[in-house]
């Protein structure tokens, strides 16, 4: 064991006198870029989330970074990381640009599909609830089958005694008992038994 920690330090202590030696005349050692790094960052952010926010920082990190190291005489380095984040960055805009109104394109008729249906349930049940009320004023009063109550009778039986309002803004027909309740939207009824 003791052997073998001998042989260990023996190539590290080699090592260091080399990096040493080479560092007498101070050559300037150079030093990445830190905007290469951020614009590359950036671009692979913006990859995979499609961002846009991030993939424009990326571009301009990057081009910023390239002149900097242009302008340094070769005390930045980096030039891949910039030319990578770029890349990537530019990438991340068309994708942006390509995906997002696809995205948008799919999301908003759905958003709106269920919302649709969304106020269509409210209002069916809306309508049960009012049939409900019909049907016990009807029995209450010993009605006829061809009765109409008018809304006023019907309130009373509904909860809170309020008349109901259809979500979608359209207006309800209580109509005779032996009939349904109907909204004046078409896609706004009860279910025919
Ligand atoms: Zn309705």
């Amino acid at each position: 064991m003791v052997a073998a920690a001998r042989v260990q330090t023996k190539p590290t202590a080699f090592n260091r006198h080399e990096r040493h030696a080479s560092c007498v005349p101070p050559p300037a050692q150079p030093k990445n870029c830190g905007l290469a790094i951020w614009s590359l960052a950036l671009g692979i952010l913006s990859l995979t989330c499609f961002y846009i926010l991030t993939a424009i920082p990326a571009v301009l990190c990057g081009h910023v970074a390239m002149s900097r190291i242009k302008r340094s005489g070769g005390a930045l380095c980096g030039n891949g990381l910039a030319i990578a984040g770029l890349v990537t960055g530019y990438i991340g805009i068309a994708l942006s640009l390509v995906v997002l109104p696809i995205l948008l394109a799919i999301a908003i008729p759905n958003f709106v599909k269920a919302r649709n249906t969304a106020m269509m349930n409210a209002c069916i049940n809306n309508l049960r609830q009012i049939d409900g009320a019909k049907q016990q004023w009807a029995l209450e009063n010993k009605k006829e089958a061809t009765d109409t109550p008018t809304a006023n009778e019907v309130r009373v039986y509904l909860r809170n005694e309020q008349f109901p309002i259809c979500p979608q803004g359209g207006t309800y027909q209580i109509n005779p008992v032996s009939k349904d309740p109907t909204c004046s939207i078409p896609d706004h009824r009860l279910p025919t038994p």
